[in-house]
């Protein structure tokens, strides 16, 4: 027998409605909101996430597949939706339309990494980037977009934010970070040695403890924000706070990734039921699409990986409501195979779910049949019936069973089936 991948999930016939109701969510939200959908490769040219200009993250050194292809091409399988779709609105001149250009997509994303309790190898993430536009407006609106996503399912978890600034504010604050750090730079581990030189941001969410006993005490970038990176700051709090969404400043938040500018946010699970907590994230990266080539355009988006949501839910206690309902299960005890199938046929095409034998199963059974499925009504078919032009038609709930016109059929099924 051949194994699933390590890291790698089926999506089973069972969980499915899940899916579809994920995917229900975000289409409402899209079609609330205007967002138009965008679908990108799920592998790129390696170049597109592991820059020359020394912008990488750590996710980028240590965690993608990339491989050769036959062409001897670098090829590298997508770790996160943003880049691609950056690479896409350029090349695209989509920004040579109307702006905003507002996107959202649904994609696969693959990280090497060890698999433990909601990380996988390969997960979905809903994602939404909204491009050329570098208000207030488009701050609050991004981040209301992932709430009601969030609110669809009746959760309302806390939102992290911090402000890294312009670009004076944060070569600024680069600057102090390096200063506070130097004196202990030595007790610090290899990686943020690394990021020392490359991307001293970065230190802020390291993992070891030694590091982050070290910068306990570092600077908060938010302390020293020139006055309009400070009121910018302030309105998207105020804005936030109005719409009663809870809040904590964070001055560790700080997205690895070099391009992030002004605000950056985390989705946080209060009840940390899943340990490692962030539900979401994103930010503003008015950087990105000019380091890939196209032209300074703001942008702001998130990502939202969609099984760590679904293991979020389940561990909350919160179920998704299966409300998929077979309306009606024919049953047939009669020879006349084709005038069953027709009858089938011309239920299904009037619109209604309809399930029938296709195991030439004894009419017992077929019940027993209709009754796992939990279809809503059994419509008998016999010879008598046929030759009468009627049908039996029983409600699986109460029991009840009659004998209609086979012509008022439809009109029944109408008024009785949910
Ligand atoms: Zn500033
Ligand atoms: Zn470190």
């Amino acid at each position: 027998m051949i194994n699933i991948p390590k890291g790698t999930k089926d999506m089973l016939p069972k969980d499915s409605y899940k899916w579809q109701k994920i995917r229900h969510a975000v289409e409402c939200i899209a079609q609330k909101y205007n967002l138009k959908e965008i679908s990108t490769p799920g592998f790129e040219s390696t170049d597109l996430f592991v820059r020359s200009d020394g912008n990488s993250s750590d996710i980028v050194t240590k965690e993608m597949y990339t491989f050769l292809d036959k062409g001897d091409r670098s090829i590298t399988l997508k770790p996160e939706g943003t880049a691609g779709v950056v690479r896409s609105y350029i090349e695209n001149g989509l920004g040579n339309e109307i702006l905003p250009c507002k996107l959202f997509y649904i994609t696969p994303c693959y990280r090497y990494e060890k698999p433990q309790a909601g990380r996988l190898r390969e997960h979905h993430q809903f994602g939404c980037e909204i491009f050329g536009a570098n208000s207030l407006a488009s701050d609050i609106e991004t981040i209301l977009i992932a709430y009601d996503f969030y609110k669809s399912f009746g959760i309302e978890p806390t939102i992290h934010i911090n402000f890294l600034g312009c670009d004076e504010c944060k070569d600024r604050y680069r600057e102090n970070l390096k200063k506070f750090v130097e004196p202990y730079l030595k007790d610090m581990c290899d990686d943020c040695h690394r990021r020392y030189e490359t991307n001293p941001l970065r230190m802020l969410d390291c993992k070891s403890e030694e590091c982050k006993a070290i910068l306990k005490d570092a600077p908060a970038v938010t302390d020293d924000l020139c006055p309009m990176c400070k009121s910018k700051f302030e309105d998207v709090k105020k804005m936030i706070q109005g719409f009663g969404i809870k809040y904590v400043c964070d001055s560790k938040l700080v997205r690895g990734l070099d391009y992030y500018t002004d605000l950056v946010f985390e989705f946080i699970d209060d009840d940390k039921v899943l340990g490692q907590n962030a539900l979401g994230a994103g930010g503003r990266y008015n950087k990105l699409v000019e380091s890939l080539g196209g032209k300074q355009t703001p942008v702001i988006g998130f990502g939202i990986g969609i099984e760590r949501f679904l293991l979020y839910l389940e561990s909350k206690g919160i179920t998704i409501p299966d409300d998929s309902k077979i309306q009606v299960y024919v049953a047939s005890s009669t020879e006349n195979e084709h005038y069953v199938i027709k009858f089938v046929k011309s239920l299904r095409d009037k619109g209604f779910c309809v399930e029938s034998d296709l195991m030439d199963r004894s009419l017992k059974s077929q019940f027993k049949y209709a009754d796992k499925i939990h279809a809503q009504y059994v419509i008998t078919i016999g010879d008598d019936e046929i030759n009468e032009k009627k049908v039996s038609i029983k409600n699986m709930s109460t029991g009840e069973q009659e004998k209609i016109w086979e012509s008022d059929l439809v009109e029944y099924l109408n008024k009785h089936v949910q």
